[in-house]
């Protein structure tokens, strides 16, 4: 039931049509009962900072923010979680009563989550280093998740080196650089292959093929769009386990709601199969 009391959480996005979080977010606030809704909202990047100020002192409890608003909400906040400070985009805004704004970035307890429940439950990277592919707002959230799950060093892997540089600057030798004509030097001995790029979302795009990583190095890819990317599919064929990107979405999601409403979403509920509805993979 929602009353005129209702807490009022949403994401933002342009476009936003295709977001999942609505379903999810939505299914663990009638599974709580709560006194909640979750909205999506299409905001123009042109309209985002007019409409990031009006929600100051409303109902509106918090939002996740999608693409292309990450990087101005983390600059509009007025106060940043260490995630959202150490990535430099903001995936999760809180609005205080105080008019304040709280802004941090779930993604890397997504990666957390998914790498975690993924093939193995509670996977640890056992001091091997994990390559990381891409140096975009992503990657950038993921350096400390991976760090937390025990690589050893993180190896990231982008098509501008310098991109990859500026992620590795700051963090003591623990993140190299390495240019994408490396990839398979980067990719041995490592305990898993992270793809942070957005190559193969929407079937567009793709990343060299791999050859030189350990069988048992798990293939993990963000994008869940289609959620058998040929990233995943390759890792496959070459006998790796694979995690995909959904898993990180419910993760990320959790935490947001946590954020929202103070409590965490139950267990029971099965968002992973209504989102694999919603993406016609059930
Ligand atoms: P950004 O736009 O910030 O970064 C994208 C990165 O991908 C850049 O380093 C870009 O390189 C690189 N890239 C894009 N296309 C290619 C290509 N064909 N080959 C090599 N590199 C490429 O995006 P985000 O970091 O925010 O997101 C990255 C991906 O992760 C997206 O697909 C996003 O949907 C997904 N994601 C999934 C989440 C989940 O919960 N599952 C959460 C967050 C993100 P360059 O700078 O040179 O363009």
């Amino acid at each position: 039931m929602i009353t005129g009391a209702a807490k009022i959480a949403g994401v933002v996005g342009w476009p936003v049509a295709h977001s999942l979080s609505p379903l999810i977010h939505n299914a663990w606030i009638e599974a709580l009962g709560l006194d909640a809704v979750y909205i999506p909202f299409a905001v123009a990047p042109d309209a985002f900072d007019s409409f990031l100020d009006g929600l100051r002192g409303t109902n509106v409890c918090g939002l996740n923010v999608t693409l292309p608003h990450k990087l101005r909400a983390h600059d509009l906040a007025d106060e940043l979680g260490v995630a959202a400070m150490t990535s430099r985009a903001a995936n999760t805004l809180v609005f205080r009563p105080d008019r304040t704004i709280h802004a941090d970035n779930t993604d890397g307890d997504g990666l957390r989550w998914a790498l975690m429940q993924g093939h193995e439950r509670n996977w640890k990277a056992q001091q091997r280093p994990v390559v990381l592919l891409g140096a975009g707002g992503a990657a950038r959230g993921a350096i400390d998740a991976l760090a937390e799950r025990g690589a050893s060093e993180v190896r990231v892997v982008a098509r501008r080196l310098a991109a990859a540089e500026q992620l590795a600057a700051g963090w003591n030798g623990f993140v190299t650089a390495h240019d994408f004509d490396r990839l398979n030097v980067a990719c041995e001995g490592a305990a898993a292959v992270v793809n942070a790029t957005s190559a193969g979302l929407n079937g567009l795009g793709d990343l060299p093929e791999i050859s030189a990583a350990p069988n048992d190095a798990v293939f993990m890819d963000m994008v869940y769009r289609p959620l058998k990317t040929s990233f995943l599919r390759r890792a496959v064929a070459h006998g790796h386990p694979t995690v995909d990107g959904l898993e990180m979405l419910i993760g990320q999601a959790a935490q947001s709601f946590f954020a929202f409403f103070g409590v965490f979403p139950p267990q029971h509920v099965d968002v992973r199969t209504l989102c694999l509805r919603a993406l016609g993979e059930a």
